[in-house]
């Protein structure tokens, strides 16, 4: 048997149970991961409420992990036993002390990082990089809107938007989490969003922002849309304060001629190739010490439940790691 946090109705955080499951064994091209640390992701509260569908229930939650292979099945080449792996992926099932997961899916762990920095940073940090790298191209010189600046993404955005040559305007809800995101690489923040756009227009000199990074959803939405240039983008990737619900596209003409994408990480390390380069480039810029990953809450994953209620209440700032 192992140890797994499951659910069987979705709920708040208490239905979040610390439970016994059989040990899983592993199918043709799927590896044995035991666990050493298990990333926190607002994703995961999305599964526990319902917001995003699970299939059938009980259901253990939980897209991320670092561990080390214990067994492999047949038709495995991409890891072996022993090998340090981390992972960013669905289906969901993180949250427990040994699971089974697709071995194309796994990304061997330089030495050099551990296992809970991998855990803290697999999923946020290769978010970050499709973020910036591939759905709107930082380029040196440029301003960008990041709301929740000081949350996970949120950190490993603004310090690696900076190592691009790019500024940030970071938007938070406390003036300690405006403190935090400057002291990694915001260059200007805005607490609160209550006004934005002339905000940002006082720190843009007029010109806005080419970029908008929204991970706030329904209550940032319009304000966020405000705030861009003319053929601007706008970057809907969460929905942490809710989903934004249907748009009305001749918004995006009457504003000027604006993008609009809702992009997920799923879409963007589909591939093996996608996966291994944001995997690669998030590792060369933490080794090289361009980005740090904040590893500024951990907790014992049989206590996932104030895991949950601590990112809910906007108590946490950078990554938090559960320690099974
Ligand atoms: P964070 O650490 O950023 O935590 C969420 C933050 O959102 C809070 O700290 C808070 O910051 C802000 N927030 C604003 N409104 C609310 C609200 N009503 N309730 C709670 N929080 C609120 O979480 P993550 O780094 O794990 O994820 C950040 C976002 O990125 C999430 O929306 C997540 O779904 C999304 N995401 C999307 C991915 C994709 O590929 N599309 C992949 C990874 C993450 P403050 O107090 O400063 O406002």
């Amino acid at each position: 048997m192992t140890k797994a946090i499951r659910i069987h109705a979705h709920g708040g955080p208490e239905v979040l149970r610390w439970e016994d499951v059989p040990t899983p064994e592993p199918g043709p091209g799927e590896a044995l991961v035991r666990q050493q640390a298990v990333g926190l992701n607002y994703i995961d509260v999305y599964f526990r409420t319902g917001l995003y569908k699970i299939p059938t229930l009980p259901a253990t939650i939980g897209m991320e992990a670092a561990g080390v292979v214990t067994a492999v099945g047949p038709g495995v080449t991409h890891v072996k036993v022993g090998d340090r792996v981390a992972y960013a992926t669905g289906p969901i099932g993180a949250y427990a002390t040994e699971r089974v997961i697709a071995a194309d899916r796994l990304v061997t762990l330089p030495e050099a990082i551990s296992f809970e920095s991998a855990a803290a940073m697999m999923l946020q940090g290769m978010t970050a990089q499709y973020l910036l790298r591939r759905t709107y191209k930082v380029q040196s010189g440029d301003t960008i809107l990041v709301h929740a600046a000081a949350g996970g993404v949120g950190l490993i955005l603004c310090q690696w938007a900076r190592h691009l040559g790019a500024k940030v305007i970071g938007v938070v809800s406390t003036e300690a989490k405006a403190e935090l995101a400057r002291a990694h690489g915001a260059t200007h923040t805005i607490v609160g969003h209550a006004h934005l756009a002339e905000e940002v227009k006082r720190l843009t000199g007029g010109a806005m922002v080419p970029a908008v990074y929204d991970s706030v959803g329904k209550d940032t939405f319009y304000a966020s849309l405000d705030c861009l240039a003319p053929l601007g983008i706008m970057i809907s990737y969460g929905n942490a304060s809710g989903p934004v619900g249907p748009v009305d596209i001749g918004l995006l003409g009457a504003k000027g001629s604006l993008f609009l994408t809702r992009p997920s990480l799923a879409t963007y390390t589909a591939k093996r190739a996608d996966l291994e380069w944001a995997a690669r480039d998030l590792f060369e810029v933490v080794t090289s010490g361009a980005v740090q990953i904040r590893v500024n809450q951990t907790f014992r994953l049989a206590e996932a439940a104030a895991a949950h209620a601590a990112l809910e209440a906007r108590q946490t700032t950078g990554s938090t790691v559960l320690l099974p």
